[in-house]
């Protein structure tokens, strides 16, 4: 076997879509994974079956927000966040099942955008904002997420999982909290001001 080059790095997508495929069986689907025997899998394995494998779509379709010009993100004003500063914005939604805030970044533009300065930024306001939330009496863990699949303005989200909730632990707790009931408003609202007055004390 030859010494692989680094100019020839490419993920060949028809490849992986044609193995994928050919893996797959008389229905055309691949077979449910190991994930559904996790204790932490939100859904039992009976009944469930993978949705049938979708073409490539490429170009990708735009995301919301990709234009500075015209993003929503960016139109936002302070009075719509919890928390800001001269560079980043903290947002909640006013229902949540488990504690959850988004970070954005002020200025508009994705991860990759970023230069040395601001990544070093973006890492020391994850820490603070990972902090501030695991502070909160009651949460296990903090998970932090950026996915930027719809939207093209650096945004960063946060979720706590509640502690003891074991079920909950890793990739699958996005799932259980789309499944799980609000938090009473005042909770929230206390909880998300406790993260605020922390973040307010860590301010530089
Ligand atoms: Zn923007």
């Amino acid at each position: 076997m030859t010494t692989p080059r680094a100019t020839d790095a490419a993920l060949d997508v028809p490849g992986l879509v044609a193995r994928a495929r050919a893996a797959s069986g008389t229905d055309g689907r691949l077979a449910v994974g190991d994930i559904a025997g996790w204790d932490t899998f939100p859904f039992e394995r009976e009944g469930l079956r993978m949705r049938a494998l979708e073409d490539p779509v490429v170009p990708e379709p735009p995301r919301q927000d990709e234009d500075a010009a015209t993003c929503g993100r960016c139109a936002r004003t302070d009075e719509h966040f919890a928390w800001t500063d001269g560079t980043w914005r903290l947002s909640a939604s006013s229902t949540v099942s488990v504690p959850s805030v988004i970070l954005d970044r002020r200025a508009h533009g994705d991860l990759n955008d970023l230069d040395d300065d601001a990544a070093a930024e973006l890492g020391r306001m994850i820490v603070r904002v990972e902090r501030a939330l695991a502070a909160v009496p009651g949460v296990g863990r903090v998970h932090v997420q950026r996915w930027g699949d719809g939207n093209g303005h650096l945004h960063v989200f946060f979720s706590a999982r509640p502690e003891g909730m074991l079920q909950l632990r890793g990739l699958v707790m996005p799932l259980w909290t789309l499944h799980l009931p609000a938090l009473p408003d005042e909770e929230w609202a206390a909880i998300l001001a406790s993260v605020v007055a922390r973040l307010d004390a860590a301010r530089t």
